[in-house]
């Protein structure tokens, strides 16, 4: 990292590297265990379902609706000062598993529970790639 991205970053592990590698291609990975089948995110080792260890990954839809949100004025750390205020969704994913990243294309006034979002993908300098939200496409 240099010395112009001034953000946390993360430290993945072996529960969560591949998460972190999917974002770099463009894929938000979510887990699916191997025996019962449930989906669940974040990643972690152990099936909230059955216990099991063996899990897949797969690539969610992109498509989720609004849960809940927060517009940050206050930075939690300072490398986000400069773009505070931020406003910070909570997603249900169209898989069932909810997401979280910032907002992107629309002001906290315009949003309500259930909006229709589209997961995106977002790189800041030499900073992890990360998921960000914009409003649905009208159909
Ligand atoms: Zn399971």
């Amino acid at each position: 990292m240099s010395d112009s991205f001034t953000k946390p970053v993360p430290h993945p592990g072996p529960d969560t590297q591949p998460f972190w590698d999917g974002l770099a291609r463009g894929e938000y990975l979510i887990q699916r265990c191997k025996d019962c089948g449930k989906l669940r995110h974040y990643p972690r080792p152990v099936c909230d379902g059955c216990w099991s260890m063996a899990h897949e990954w797969v690539a969610a839809s992109g498509s989720g609706t609004v849960h809940s949100w927060t517009v940050c004025h206050h930075p939690f750390h300072m490398g986000f000062k400069a773009q505070s205020p931020y406003i910070l969704l909570t997603v249900d994913l169209a898989e069932g598993v909810r997401a979280q990243g910032q907002l992107r294309g629309l002001p906290a006034e315009a949003l309500r529970l259930g909006l229709p979002v589209a997961l995106g993908y977002e790189r800041e300098g030499e900073g992890p790639v990360l998921p960000i939200f914009r409003p649905a496409e009208e159909r």
